[in-house]
C-alpha cells in the first residue's frame, strides 16, 4: 500500500523555532513521559542524550527547553511557549550532547533513560518522531493511490481531477476520524495570526545575535509608498512568521519551523494581493501544498539534518508555488511544473545556521524563497504545462545531493555561513 503523508501531519500548529529540534524533541520527551507515569517512575532521575545535529544546534533551537517542557507532559500543540522558554534547567534531568556521533538511522536522534527504561526516538524532520519499535502506522486505503508525481498527473487526466480533489480525497479517507475541512481552516487561521502577530511585533530576537526584528517596520514602510509593493509585502509576510518562530511563539510548521514562512506568505499575498478567498485558500491552497509536500517526504526527505536546506526551504518553496499555481486556475500539469520550477532552483541549498540559532540566514532565506516561488508560478502559467525536467527528477536530485552533501552542512552549525559569520 502506498503510504499517504496526512496535510494534518504536514501542517500541525506548534512553537518556534524548529521542528525537528524543538516540537520533534517535545513530542518525544511526551510520550516517555507518559511511559513513565504508566509504571509510576516519575520521580526517578532522567538522562538524556542528544546526538548528531541534534547535539550541534540543540542549544540554539531550544531543543533542552522544549525537552524539560515535554518531560512535564507539555505539547507542541497547547503548550504555552513563554513557560517554554523560561524552562532552563530541571536538577532531575542530566543532558548529555554528542554532536559526533551520527546513528545510522538519523542524524537527529536521542535517548531518553531512566529507572532502567531506555527509549531512543529520531526526530526525522517537520515534528515528526519516530522510534526503534518500527509498527507501521495504522493505514486506510486511499482512492487514489500514487507513489510520484508522474502517476498524480495520470490520476488527475484519467478522472479529470484537480490536483487538490485527489489531495483532499485521500486525505478525507484516510482521517475518517477528523473533520478535515475544519482543520485546514483552523490551520489556516493559526497562519494568519502568526503572520499578523510579526507584522506587529517590534523588539530584539533571542541569542546573543541580537537580531533586530524587521517585518513591522517593512510593514509600516510599505503603506506609505506608491505604486506595486507586492513583492515587498510577500516578503515582510515571510519574514514575519520566521521571526516569530525565532522569537519561539505559536507558528504552524509548514513542512518544517525553519521553513515555516514561506507557505502562509505566499497564501497571505494570495488573499491581499490576487484576490483569493480565505476558503480558497484554507482548502484548496494548504491541500495541493500537501499533496506535493507528501511528494517530498516520501521519495526525498523534509529534513535539514538529512538533506540540507534543499529539504526545508526548497521543499516549502515547491509546495507553495504548486498551491498559488491551483488556486490561479492552473492545469495540473502547470502546478507540477511550477513546483519543479521553484525546487530546481533551490537545490544544493546548504544548511548553516549561525550560532545554530534558526534566524541567520533562515529568515531572509524564506522571504527569498516566498519570491521564487511566485516566480516560478509566473513562468509555470506562460507555458502549457509540457517541460523537460520533471518534478520527480528534482525530487530524485534531491535526494541524492542530500545524500552527497556533507554533514557541515546539514544542520550542524559546522560549515557555512555559521563557521564564517563573526561573533560580536
Ligand atoms: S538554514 Fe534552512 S534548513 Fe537550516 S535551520 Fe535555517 S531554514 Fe532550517
Amino acid at each position: 500500500m502506498t503510504e499517504h503523508v496526512s496535510a494534518l501531519d504536514l501542517f500541525t500548529i506548534g512553537i518556534g523555532p524548529s521542528s525537528s529540534h524543538t516540537v520533534g524533541p517535545m513530542r518525544a520527551a511526551a510520550q516517555f513521559n507518559d511511559e513513565l507515569r504508566a509504571t509510576g517512575k516519575t520521580s526517578q532521575p532522567i538522562r538524556v542524550t542528544l546526538f548528531g545535529s541534534l547535539g550541534a544546534t540543540g542549544i540554539g533551537h531550544g531543543t533542552k527547553n522544549a525537552i524539560l517542557a515535554g518531560l512535564e507532559g507539555n505539547h507542541p500543540e497547547t503548550c504555552d511557549p513563554q513557560h517554554v522558554r523560561e524552562l532552563t534547567e530541571n536538577p532531575n534531568v542530566e543532558f548529555v550532547f554528542e554532536p559526533r556521533t551520527h546513528l545510522p538511522r538519523h542524524s537527529n536522534a536521542m535517548k531518553f533513560e531512566s529507572a532502567g527504561v531506555e527509549r531512543m526516538f529520531y526526530s526525522v524532520g517537520g515534528g515528526f518522531v519516530e522510534t526503534d519499535d518500527l509498527q507501521p502506522k495504522p493505514s486506510h486505503e486511499v482512492p487514489y493511490p500514487y507513489q510520484t508525481a508522474v502517476e498524480l498527473l495520470e490520476i488527475c487526466e484519467r478522472e479529470k481531477l484537480t490536483i487538490a480533489q485527489v489531495g483532499m480525497a485521500n486525505e478525507q479517507t484516510q482521517r475518517p476520524d477528523r473533520d478535515v475541512v475544519q482543520e485546514l481552516k483552523r490551520i489556516w487561521h493559526a497562519m494568519k495570526t502568526c503572520i499578523e502577530a510579526g507584522l506587529e511585533t517590534e523588539g530584539v530576537l533571542p541569542g546573543y545575535l541580537k537580531v533586530e526584528r524587521r517585518a513591522a517596520s517593512i510593514h509600516r514602510r510599505l503603506e506609505t509608498r506608491e505604486g506595486d509593493q507586492s513583492m515587498e509585502a510577500l516578503q515582510a509576510y515571510a519574514i514575519a512568521v520566521n521571526e516569530e518562530n525565532a522569537a519561539g511563539n505559536r507558528v504552524v510548521t509548514a513542512p518544517t519551523n525553519g521553513a515555516a514562512g514561506i507557505i502562509p506568505a505566499v497564501a497571505y499575498y494570495a488573499l491581499k494581493h490576487r484576490n483569493i478567498s480565505e476558503e480558497k485558500l484554507a482548502i484548496e491552497y494548504l491541500i495541493t501544498a500537501a499533496t506535493i509536500g507528501g511528494l517530498y517526504k516520501r521519495n526525498a526527505s523534509i529534513s535539514g539534518a538529512e538533506a540540507g536546506c534543499q529539504g526545508e526551504v526548497g521543499s516549502a518553496c515547491s509546495m507553495a508555488a504548486a498551491a498559488l499555481a491551483q488556486v490561479l486556475g492552473a492545469t495540473p500539469r502547470q502546478v507540477e511544473n511550477a513546483a519543479e520550477i521553484a525546487m530546481e532552483h533551490n537545490l544544493g541549498l546548504t544548511c548553516d545556521p549561525v550560532g545554530g540559532f534558526v534566524q541567520l540566514p533562515c529568515i531572509e532565506r524564506n522571504a527569498i524563497a516566498a519570491c521564487t516561488a511566485v516566480a516560478a508560478v509566473r513562468l509555470a502559467l506562460n507555458g502549457t504545462g509540457q517541460h523537460k525536467i520533471s518534478l520527480d527528477t528534482v525530487i530524485e536530485t534531491m535526494r541524492q545531493t542530500g545524500a552527497d552533501m556533507s554533514t557541515k552542512y546539514k544542520e550542524t552549525s559546522m560549515g557555512g555561513l555559521a563557521v564564517n559569520v563573526v561573533e560580536c
